[in-house]
């Protein structure tokens, strides 16, 4: 058995890139075949001082087109590009707006993804076995299989 469509939550974290590296494996493996990279830029968060020093200290998640900086997706693109440039074939990117969780989940769906792949936790500042976006993940995404990477 093989996994079709592997969504990979990512959110430019340390944790993140591991969940990214980890979807890599099951496809070098036969275990899978295409990785969704999907990032959220939540724009209530931005107002969070602790999530900007959290961002600016990843290399910069907060970037728009709107403010004269470089669109969402071109930020994605590079980071990714950056760190697995060389696998780059098997993987599609998608930058989008709205509540981590929930667009994570939405697209899952709508996007007949079999497997999510996350990391435990991300750029948040608070120490906690699970952030709140892979909480909320686990609990809302009762008809996929979720792999939560340490
Ligand atoms: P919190 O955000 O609650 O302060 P945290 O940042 O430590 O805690 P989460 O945000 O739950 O933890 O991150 C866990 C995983 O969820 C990350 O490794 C990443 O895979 C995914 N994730 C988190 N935020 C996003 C996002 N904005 N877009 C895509 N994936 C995300
Ligand atoms: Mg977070």
């Amino acid at each position: 058995m093989s996994y079709k469509k592997i969504l990979v939550a990512y959110d430019k974290s340390e944790q993140a890139k591991r969940a990214l590296a980890a979807a890599l494996e099951l496809v070098e493996a036969g275990l899978g075949q295409r990785i969704l990279v999907v990032s959220v830029y939540d724009a209530e968060a931005e107002q969070d001082p602790t999530f900007e020093i959290a961002s600016l200290m990843a290399g910069g998640l907060i970037n728009d087109a709107a403010t004269a900086k470089k669109p969402l997706i071109s930020e994605l693109e590079e980071t990714v590009e950056a760190e697995f440039g060389d696998k780059r074939e098997c993987m599609e990117l998608m930058a989008l707006r709205g509540k981590p969780a929930e667009v994570i989940v939405n697209t899952a769906k709508d996007m007949n993804c079999d497997l999510i792949v996350m990391g435990s936790r991300g750029l948040g500042a608070i120490q906690a076995v699970l952030g709140s976006v892979s909480t909320a993940v686990l609990r809302n995404c009762a008809d996929l299989p979720v792999l939560v990477t340490h």
